[in-house]
């Protein structure tokens, strides 16, 4: 071989290692950046007239006027791939099935969504309007005073609720334009463990320094092309129920959206429930001589926009695709109450819709039936390896969130949502179930809304069904 034609391809064996090179570079996922694009959109959903709060079962009057206006929020995801999601966000004590199944229906028919891209999430305020009229009627032994038109007020405005969602839907979905996605979180320290255990036994409802607690606040950031910020979707797990008059309210929730609203003009902002389920904001109510409870909260949801701002002081993560949704429900068992229990619910202390339920139930249990498994839907949607958001039904206690933390924990940032899609009550973790009390089984069977308290293997199918739909989502 001659010394030129040596050199000659010595320098081609270099040219096609540093293609090589740049092939390999191009290739990882990391060096493409997702072309994000990013729809919001919110409507006013304060209920235009007196309408029963709900939350409290003491009340005995409609609402009285509003403190605080409530919110449906809509904030799409859309990574260019075909990777879709639109979080819709609500200023309300619940959600109901018929609410979700009308959303996923109509969504479906008018933009082609599927259920795994819909997640619809509940603050949980304790002063927003009764949304699920069945429980309305359910609950009317413990409030006299409700005439045929508060019931028709809810009716109405179920109706109402529907058919905003869904037309919130759209307004995000065509309001899609390039975005930049970037995740952090920070902490606040009001919420705390409301699970005091009593010397005689059991577990009453008030502050429990020592009982488990999430103090987390993730935060999703989205901006636009121009980098201004167009939305701030943030989580707390904690109740919301620093309020607890006839006034209608977001609570501490609706506060910190609408000051980090103030504090940065064009951004919508969204609050995602965590796993709240046995956290209240604390201190609440009447709880600090010469303090009204509107002043501690507004206190409470200035803590939770100043935690939203340390998160955007700190680093920010970019957050890339692809994106990746599962849906998918979980079965929970029942431990129906038994026949002495369910001699309890007599005429003369509950409605005649109560009173039914315990005599069918009795009838089944006579039959050797047990009651069906309650579907609780799980929802995952994975950013890439960038963040991970597991979404539960119910009023899920903390347990769950520090567990699933715990089991995912690695490159990507892990963010736990309760609260989601039905709000059917509480779901206890297997700690809780086996302790009782409030979470555990008599919030749930109070009025027969459930026929007995889930079996000790709730946590496990809830978590197990996390986990298969993660095994879904993964690149
Ligand atoms: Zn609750």
């Amino acid at each position: 071989m001659r010394p030129s034609s040596r050199h000659r391809s010595s320098r081609l064996r270099s040219v096609l290692g540093l293609a090589s090179l740049l092939a390999l570079t191009v290739t990882l996922p990391a060096a493409v950046p997702t072309p994000w694009q990013a729809g919001v959109a919110a409507r006013k959903i304060t209920p235009p007239g007196p309408i029963w709060l709900a939350g409290y079962a003491n009340r005995s009057a409609p609402s009285s006027g509003v403190s605080l206006d409530l919110y449906a929020k809509a904030l799409t995801f859309d990574d260019g791939r075909g990777g879709r999601v639109v979080i819709v966000t609500l200023d309300l004590i619940r959600l109901t099935v018929a609410l979700r199944q009308h959303v996923e229906q109509e969504a479906g028919r008018r933009y082609g969504l599927k259920p795994q891209e819909i997640l619809l999430n509940a603050s949980h305020t304790h002063s927003g309007p009764e949304v699920a009229p069945d429980r309305m009627i359910l609950e009317r032994v413990f409030r006299q005073s409700a005439k045929p038109q508060d019931v028709a007020a809810v009716n109405a405005y179920e109706v109402f609720l529907k058919d905003t969602v869904v037309a919130l839907i759209g307004e995000s979905l065509s309001s899609l334009a390039p975005a930049t996605l970037e995740f952090s979180q920070a902490r606040a320290g009001f919420a705390m463990n409301r699970r005091r255990p009593e010397p005689k036994g059991g577990f009453s409802n008030n502050p429990n320094p020592a009982g488990p607690v999430d103090h987390d606040v993730p935060v999703l950031k989205v901006s636009g092309a121009d980098r201004k910020i167009r939305a701030l979707l943030f989580g707390y797990a904690c109740h919301n129920t620093t309020l607890g008059g006839s006034l209608v309210s977001g609570d501490y929730a609706g506060h910190a959206q609408r000051d980090l609203q103030l504090a940065y003009p064009g951004a919508t902002a969204l609050f995602l429930t965590g796993c709240g389920g046995d956290q209240n904001p604390y201190p609440r109510a009447n709880m600090v001589p010469g303090q009204q409870p509107e002043d501690l909260v507004q206190q409470h949801g200035r803590a939770l926009a100043n935690a939203v701002h340390s998160a955007l002081a700190a680093r920010l993560r970019p957050v890339q695709g692809p994106l990746r949704t599962a849906y998918g429900s979980a079965l929970l068992h029942y431990e129906p109450l038994s026949r002495e229990e369910l001699g309890t619910f007599t005429p003369a202390q509950y409605t005649p819709e109560v009173v039914e339920r315990a005599r069918a139930l009795t009838r089944l249990l006579d039959r050797g039936e047990r009651p069906a498994p309650l579907p609780c839907p799980i929802q995952v949607l994975r950013f890439g390896g960038d963040l991970t958001l597991v979404a539960i039904a119910g009023e899920v206690v903390v347990d769950y969130s520090l567990r699933l933390k715990r089991e995912l924990r690695g490159p990507a940032a892990v963010w736990v949502a309760g609260y989601s899609n039905d709000v059917f009550g509480y779901l206890g973790s297997r700690r809780v179930l086996e302790e009782g009390g409030y979470e555990g089984i008599s919030a749930n069977t109070r009025i027969l809304n459930h026929p007995g308290r889930f079996t000790f293997d709730a946590e496990e199918a809830v978590i197990g069904k996390a986990h298969e739909l993660l095994r879904q989502t993964q690149p």
